[in-house]
């Protein structure tokens, strides 16, 4: 079976958040399950820096969208898991600064349609370019529209027989444009009548064309699964199309990337552990503490972390509302996060109201999130929702203990403590209140003061297989289920 994926970001090219490290990970899983897999990626300017360019095999070809030709190549490069990238070159749209974000105005860029769109028709015409396909699996709402465009009009060509399965790695994310660019991307016109698959509340929504023109649904956690369709807060307004389309959806929990992320070989670290020997821990706590000014002598206070995207959904505002308590707690916190400037600013100012408590470091920072998750002692997920998440995954697997909301991929992963059992691997909370956070925090944070339940409850974490096998296998069967269709 031959599968092609086509995604805004691929890490560790081009990364942004979790949907990265999918896209980087999956196709070598697939392809050690024996699904030959491939993925198409714009050829964006910190690909580039990173010394990634690829060898030309076909073009410029002109890509047409909206009355105008854009000028595409495609290089086909190597990703250092293995598995083929087909990168699309085209500088007017992809050679800048950012992927999604003008880092100049910190908005969107505006011509973010055009992008997208010409990532999807170069995508389907890279495909037909690179042999058949069995299926193209395109990931989130900028890859949505391939799967619109294909139903809608390659009959006759090397795509005729390629079915389509849709990922939402995040349906908060939706895609949203004035109705009007429909016929930029020429989707068929009946899409955007009202009620039409293309529309939603007099906009465009190409998430929700995708939902509608996918002949398969997946998102990346049962239990998110469920929420999507449930109601408007985990849906944002597509829990309708959702429920009508619900036989086709899939829930797979990712895997994450266990070679990337081993604290017996992370080379970012100042010192390796691992379940057995967990004594380097202390060496990359040490580490921590110097790099916030914090007397490195005494690491008695647990430290807890936040690595994030600063943005509502990952509920910054809960840790800043509970940060008085937990620091007066005796805990320390550090924070590495990037994302509303609103949240930036107020970690900042406690970093700088309470230095010998809490540190942060606005930006993104990857080596520093691996020295912060094998650091820390507790990790904070307070996310309103959570489609599936990694950080908790790392954590567990880094020893640190996740305390996290009861949402999506987190309440499929972290089981809570029961000290009367000696199982379970984090804590939970239900409401999205600092008050629940506190609450389950400080179930932590005494857990911690008993070294003999944390071994145990460090241990439980660091056990958990989270690797991308077993992943692999259920997308292989869902892929062979939806080819039959
Ligand atoms: P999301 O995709 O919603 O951002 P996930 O937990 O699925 O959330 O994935 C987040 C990924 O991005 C993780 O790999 C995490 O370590 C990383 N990350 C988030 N913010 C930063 C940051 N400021 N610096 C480094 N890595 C970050």
């Amino acid at each position: 079976m031959r599968v092609l994926h086509v995604a805004a970001e691929c890490a560790p090219w081009a990364k942004v958040g979790g949907l990265a490290d999918v896209t980087g990970a999956l196709p070598a899983a697939l392809s050690a399950v024996g699904v030959d897999a491939a993925l198409v990626l714009p050829l964006y300017r910190e690909v580039r820096e990173r010394g990634i360019e690829g060898e030309p095999v076909a073009g410029p070809f002109p890509v047409r969208l909206g009355g105008r030709a854009w000028p595409v190549t495609l290089r086909r490069a190597t990703h250092p898991e293995g598995f083929p990238v087909v990168l699309l070159e085209c500088d007017e749209l992809y050679d800048r600064e950012g992927i999604y974000v003008d880092p100049g105005t910190r908005e969107p860029f505006p011509d973010d349609l055009e992008r997208f769109g010409v990532l999807c028709r170069g995508a389907l015409w890279a495909a037909q370019v690179l042999g058949r396909w069995d299926l193209l699996h395109a990931h989130d709402a900028h890859a949505a529209a391939a799967v619109a465009m294909l139903a809608a009009g390659y009959r006759h060509t090397p795509l005729e027989w390629t079915r389509s399965v849709l990922s939402l790695h995040n349906a908060g994310y939706q895609g949203l444009h004035p109705l009007a660019a429909a016929a930029t991307l020429e989707l068929p016109l009946g899409d955007t009548r009202p009620g039409g698959p293309a529309e939603f509340w007099g906009r465009l929504n190409l998430l929700k064309a995708g939902i509608c023109a996918a002949d398969g649904l997946h998102t990346v956690s049962e239990t998110y699964a469920r929420e999507i369709v449930s109601g408007p807060e985990f849906g944002f307004g597509l829990e309708g199309v959702l429920r009508e389309r619900a036989d086709r959806l899939v829930g797979i929990p990712n895997g994450i990337d266990t070679r990337a992320w081993d604290p017996s070989r992370d080379p970012h670290l100042p010192a390796r552990y691992d379940a057995a020997d967990r004594s380097g821990k202390a060496e990359c706590k040490r580490a921590v503490h110097r790099l916030a000014g914090w007397d490195e002598s005494d690491l008695s206070r647990p430290l807890l972390a936040v690595v994030s995207r600063l943005v509502d959904q990952k509920g910054p505002d809960l840790v800043l509302e509970a940060l008085p308590a937990l620091l007066d707690s005796g805990a320390r916190l550090v924070v590495l996060g990037a994302g509303s400037r609103e949240y930036e600013d107020a970690f900042t100012r406690a970093a700088a109201s309470r230095p010998d408590g809490i540190w942060t470091r606005i930006g993104f920072d990857e080596p520093l999130a691996h020295r912060i998750e094998a650091g820390a002692d507790v990790f904070l997920m307070p996310s309103r929702y959570e489609p599936c998440g990694l950080n908790q995954m790392y954590s567990m697997r880094y020893g640190t203990v996740p305390v996290v909301r009861a949402t999506g991929g987190l309440a499929d992963t972290v089981l809570e403590w029961d000290p009367t059992t000696g199982r379970g691997t984090g804590f939970r909370f239900e409401a999205p209140t600092s008050e629940a956070l506190l609450a389950a925090t400080a179930r932590a944070l005494e857990t911690y003061r008993d070294p003999h339940a944390w071994a145990r409850l460090v241990w439980n974490g660091m056990a958990r297989d989270f690797s991308w096998e077993g992943a692999a296998a259920r997308y292989k069967d869902w892929y062979e289920g939806v080819g039959r269709g």
